[in-house]
């Protein structure tokens, strides 16, 4: 069947029929507006991101299902990094009229299986027509006290800089399925990413990191987004990066240079902050407890402007400086 068949309001239901109440939700798909009751003394964080197709993702390797996980994901990525807990989601849904239902299917049933492990409540969103591919738009609202939400300004010189997992699997996975390989750990990187909600709720609650951000433009712009915005500098030691030992071998396979990829591929879905030394071991010690490592790459200057240098204390220049929409 195609959605063509099925029509706007018969998705809608298809949709909702799957949505199980939850606490918080005092009414949830089905009206005007989305009735939702605050956690007492929380700040709400929203946050929204997009997925375009031919621009974030490509129908050539992007099965529905993880397409469905990762256009949450990538939301679940920012409220983690403002130390907050995600709890409700708006789906808005532009898609071709040729859709097979089964397609849609497929996509929201791992939305929802994504919902479900992070404890979010799909609350509404809009569904229309595309003349041309499938947008994907998603809102989530996510709560934190405010004592314990965690902004990108307020580094200080003499902060470390931290990463958690490794950085650079997504990029070379995705030149990988440009080239047609299908499976392996890279790809599976790129296609499910997986959002650091835990740790980044523990580090903020433990009022560790003075910054933070997820990487989703590459490693090097996102550290400049917080350095601009603390207005500091900052050092990163290329030879610390964390870089899994099947993105070196894939590495290898693309013949990219590991820095480029890992510095500017963007896509890892980790969390970049920064803290006072003082505060390593702890934040090491949740990385422990969630299973995520902790790696400390770089640290926070006075002036401003990023150093990128090697062990030997030589510079070096990336061939790129991350993802910018409109710009070659
Ligand atoms: P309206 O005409 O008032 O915008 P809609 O007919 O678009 O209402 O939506 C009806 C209900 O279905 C609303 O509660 C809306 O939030 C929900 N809804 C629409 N599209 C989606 C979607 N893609 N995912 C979740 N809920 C949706
Ligand atoms: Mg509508």
């Amino acid at each position: 069947m195609r959605l063509a068949e099925l029509g706007e309001f018969g998705l809608i239901d298809r949709m909702a029929a799957l949505v199980k109440p939850r606490a918080g939700v005092s009414l949830g798909i089905g009206d005007d507006a989305a009735v939702l009751v605050p956690g007492s003394g929380l700040v709400s964080l929203v946050t929204a991101d997009m997925l375009v197709e031919g621009i974030h993702f490509s129908l050539d390797w992007s099965d529905p299902f993880r397409l469905g996980r990762k256009s949450l994901a990538v939301n679940l990525s920012d409220i983690a990094a403002m130390g907050g807990v995600p709890r409700f989601a708006l789906l808005s849904l532009a898609i071709p009229a040729s859709t097979p239902v089964e397609f849609m299917d497929r996509f929201i049933a791992g939305f929802l299986e994504q919902a479900e492990q992070f404890g979010v409540s799909l609350v509404g969103g809009d569904t229309c027509a595309s003349a041309s591919g499938l947008v994907v738009s998603v809102t989530l609202l996510g709560e934190q006290s405010p004592a314990w939400v965690v902004t990108r300004g307020a580094a200080c010189p003499g902060d470390l800089v931290c990463i958690t997992g490794t950085v650079g699997d997504a990029a070379v996975g995705l030149e990988l399925l440009k080239g047609g390989r299908r499976d392996g750990e890279s790809i599976r990187r790129h296609l499910d990413p997986e959002p650091r909600v835990a740790l980044g709720r523990a580090l903020a609650e433990a009022a560790l990191p003075t910054a933070m951000i997820d990487v989703s433009d590459g490693l090097a712009a996102d550290l400049g987004h917080i350095l601009s915005r603390s207005g500091r500098g900052g050092r990163l030691d290329l030879d610390k990066l964390p870089l899994s030992p099947s993105f070196l071998e894939d590495c290898g396979t693309v013949a990219a240079d590991p820095f480029t990829l890992a510095l500017g591929g963007g896509e890892d879905y980790e969390l970049l902050f920064t803290l006072p030394e003082a505060k390593c071991a702890a934040a090491f010690a949740l990385g422990n407890r969630c299973g995520v490592a902790v790696t400390v790459i770089g640290s926070v200057t006075a002036g401003s402007g990023l150093v990128l240098t090697r062990g030997d204390g030589q510079e070096y220049c990336p061939a790129s400086s991350g993802y910018n929409h409109f710009m070659p």
